[in-house]
């Protein structure tokens, strides 16, 4: 038993937000929704284009590209850069949502999760009657590759701390803490813009990539690696290492369940982010699937139950609840 800010409860949103804008890879108009969804569905992004198809639900397991941005897909659908518009309903607080979008990606807007976290705040959190079902770090797990180092720590919260080393002078070594909550997510982070230096835009714009991409969503480090090509500079002297905890929140959402956790990352992208994943749910005795309860004005949570673990990978997707309702009823009758 331990006492915890976090609510309880699963959270969706009141009402259907959308929004317009350009996809980073193909450089076309793409339309957002966010709508709202039951409990225990999990968030699932859906392909108006492609007529009536399945969605992609946003799990680890569906991660099938992390070179520029996080892309997953399901059978012929597929969602390229979901992990701006993930850390928004991450750090908002949303379990539920369903995304629909008439396009391949998720529209980079201005490079950072802001523009998604004021469509988030518009539509309003709406708690739901089913409770969170969380994935609490009991041990501590180490990955490591190359020069990239991720641990977790068990945390009685979620923590999430980032650290780069470039060999210029504008970023130079950042490093950056966050203790998770929707207002510190909304105020620390959310705006914080994706970047790279001026060559490497041209070079991609040169292989047909990044066609929508531009100084108005990202952030171009200039030759001279002291400043940046974008008018009125940047939004926080440590802009980028924001971002990259940004990006770091963004993917862990594809667990599938809140975390409780600390977790502190060096040098590390959205490879190395599914690549630690992965390592984490290998190690089966680190953690423990829980599930929240409401006592008084703490929430509390208790071990669903060790044989859980054994489920593994088939029991990680939440939106997959079967097996879970199917725990819990045996928990509470006991
Ligand atoms: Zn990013």
């Amino acid at each position: 038993m331990a006492s915890l800010t976090l609510d309880p409860h699963q959270h969706t949103l009141h009402k259907t937000v959308s929004c317009t804008g350009v996809g980073l890879h193909s450089g076309n108009e793409i339309v957002l929704s966010i709508k709202p969804a039951p409990e225990n569905s999990g968030i699932r992004f859906f392909r108006t284009d492609l007529g009536d198809t399945e969605g992609v639900p946003a799990h680890m397991d569906k991660v099938v590209d992390t070179r520029l941005a996080t892309t997953i897909a399901d059978a012929n659908v597929m969602v390229a850069t979901t992990e701006h518009l993930m850390a928004a309903l991450q750090g908002y607080g949303v379990d539920n949502a369903d995304i629909e979008l008439d396009g391949a990606e998720v529209p980079i807007m201005d490079g950072s999760a802001g523009p998604f976290m004021l469509l988030l705040k518009r539509a309003g959190l709406k708690k739901q009657k089913a409770m969170r079902h969380v994935l609490r770090i009991t041990k501590e797990v180490v990955f490591t590759a190359g020069d990239t180092e991720i641990r977790i720590l068990p945390y009685d919260g979620f923590k999430v701390s980032g650290e780069i080393h470039f060999d210029d002078s504008i970023i130079n070594s950042q490093s950056y803490s966050i203790e998770l909550s929707p207002e510190k997510f909304s105020k620390e982070i959310s705006q914080a813009r994706t970047f790279g230096y001026v060559e490497q835009v041209e070079e991609l714009w040169a292989n047909g990539l990044a066609q929508g991409g531009n100084l108005d969503n990202v952030i171009a480090i200039h030759w001279d690696r002291e400043t940046i090509l974008n008018d009125g500079g940047l939004r926080f002297s440590d802009e980028f290492i924001r971002h990259k905890v940004l990006d770091l929140i963004g993917d862990l959402a594809l667990m599938g369940c809140p975390i409780l956790g600390h977790i502190i990352a060096k040098r590390a992208g959205h490879t190395q982010h599914l690549a630690f994943m992965k390592a984490l749910i290998a190690a089966s005795d680190c953690w423990e699937v829980v599930e929240m309860e409401e006592k008084g004005s703490h929430s509390v949570f208790h071990q669903i139950s060790s044989t859980t673990k054994a489920m593994g990978k088939q029991f990680m997707p939440f939106f997959v609840p079967q097996p879970v309702r199917t725990h819990h009823a045996a928990v509470h009758a006991s």
